[in-house]
């Protein structure tokens, strides 16, 4: 007799990664032989700059083989609070290496912070639209994820006083993402400091996923570490899967309070224990090689940039329809004229049937009105799916 799987109620609210789904999907299709463009994951198509890759296979050899501290190696963690320094302003007192916890990937830090600052009753503001995990994330903290949506005239980015309007007594923090996923979309100092104070004013946790803040375009994007009035409620996000090209190497960090950090590798000693030894050792030539870092992260920039201006200039007078791209590697793309309850998801099915293009369907980020498609592609590539998002927009539903 077969038993239906019932899911536990950790997890019965829990939706499956989009993102990671759409990417699965332009595998599946590709592997049965059809030509799919994904524009679906985020993920950048470079390989890992060679240096990194060779200081990983030499510490094989050395034998980071066995687990490491549940936190990271201690000259890992020093190399990221020394990368974070060099963003502090004049006078701030340094990071140190007790403030800092390496998980695998930045995804892992953020659930960790969620889970050892939030529990049930806790209300915590999300810009909105943003990356689908931090809601599911905070839903398995047991807490409320309270959406605040930005409007579409200012690239749907939220103000300080829109995340005021959206508190009350039960807030206990806010989740910021500049470089924007999905948007594209960069805050500008101004309107980062007035979050950041008014975060300060009522004691909330500001967690701060800043893992694009180096994929930016128009001007160099801003830190919270810059700016924000304290760092005792500040839990900053990074890693070296999008800037580095190392995503599938699944390091990630988070800078907090020494007692937060404390709870965070608590919360990680129980579930994965430290990340992988080797990923390690590669981050850490990647922090530390800071010249062939910077150049390396320089070309890649340099490449995102001219596909962001190749897919503006291939959109044409759709143009309008887009958040503009000031950073990270994507484009959020209105499409509701394509009609339906749900404009975004029916978009996406249509361009994939008829276009064989994969897309992310706004739903995924609560805004069912768009569409995100990752240029972090080839140019080629990103143009030639741009063009057949352009054909259906105009042929319509
Ligand atoms: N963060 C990337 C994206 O949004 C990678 C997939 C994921 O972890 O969500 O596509």
């Amino acid at each position: 007799m077969s038993r239906s799987f019932v899911p536990s109620p950790n997890i019965a609210r829990l939706k499956e990664s989009a993102t990671l789904a759409v990417a699965a999907k332009a595998r599946s299709l590709r592997a049965q032989g059809i030509p799919v463009i994904d524009l679906g994951a985020g993920e950048p198509d470079f390989d890992t700059p060679a240096f990194i890759r060779e200081a990983a296979a030499a510490a094989v050899e050395a034998g980071a083989t066995r687990y490491t501290a549940t936190e990271g190696i201690p000259a890992l963690r020093e190399a990221i609070a020394a990368d974070a320094n060099r963003l502090l302003p004049a006078g701030a007192t340094p990071f140190t290496a007790a403030e800092v916890v390496v998980s695998n990937g930045s995804k892992q830090s953020l659930f960790n912070a969620c889970m050892a600052c939030f529990g049930p009753g806790d209300e915590v503001l999300v810009p909105t639209p943003s990356w689908m995990s931090y809601y599911e994330m905070l839903e398995l903290a047991r807490a409320t994820a309270v959406p605040v949506f930005g409007h579409a005239e200012r690239g749907l980015k939220v103000t300080a006083e829109e995340l005021e309007a959206a508190a009350t007594p039960r807030t206990r923090g806010v989740m910021l993402n500049s470089p924007c996923n999905p948007t594209g979309a960069v805050y500008s100092r101004e309107e980062l400091e007035a979050i950041l104070a008014l975060a300060d004013r009522h004691g909330w946790w500001v967690i701060s996923d800043e893992i694009y803040l180096r994929i930016a375009y128009d001007a160099p994007a801003t830190s919270a570490l810059q700016l924000a009035p304290a760092r005792d409620r500040l839990i900053l996000v990074n890693g070296v899967a999008k800037a580095y090209a190392m995503t599938g190497w699944r390091i990630g960090w988070a800078i907090a309070p020494v007692a937060v950090a404390k709870a965070m590798t608590s919360v990680q000693s129980h579930t994965t224990s430290n990340p992988a030894a080797v990923s390690q050792h590669a981050a850490l030539a990647a922090l530390t090689r800071v010249d062939e870092a910077n150049a390396a992260i320089d070309t890649m920039v340099r490449a995102f940039h001219s596909r962001r201006d190749a897919v503006l200039d291939a959109l044409g007078t759709a143009r309008s329809l887009a958040v503009h791209p000031a950073g990270a590697f994507y484009l959020y793309l209105d499409v509701s004229s394509f009609g339906g309850e749900d404009p975004g998801a029916k978009f996406a099915a249509a361009l994939l049937d008829t276009h064989q293009v994969a897309v992310v369907p706004g739903s995924a980020f609560l805004t069912p009105h768009w569409i995100r498609a990752s240029y972090a592609t080839t140019e080629a590539i990103a143009v030639d799916g741009v063009q057949r998002i352009v054909r259906l927009l105009t042929a319509g539903a």
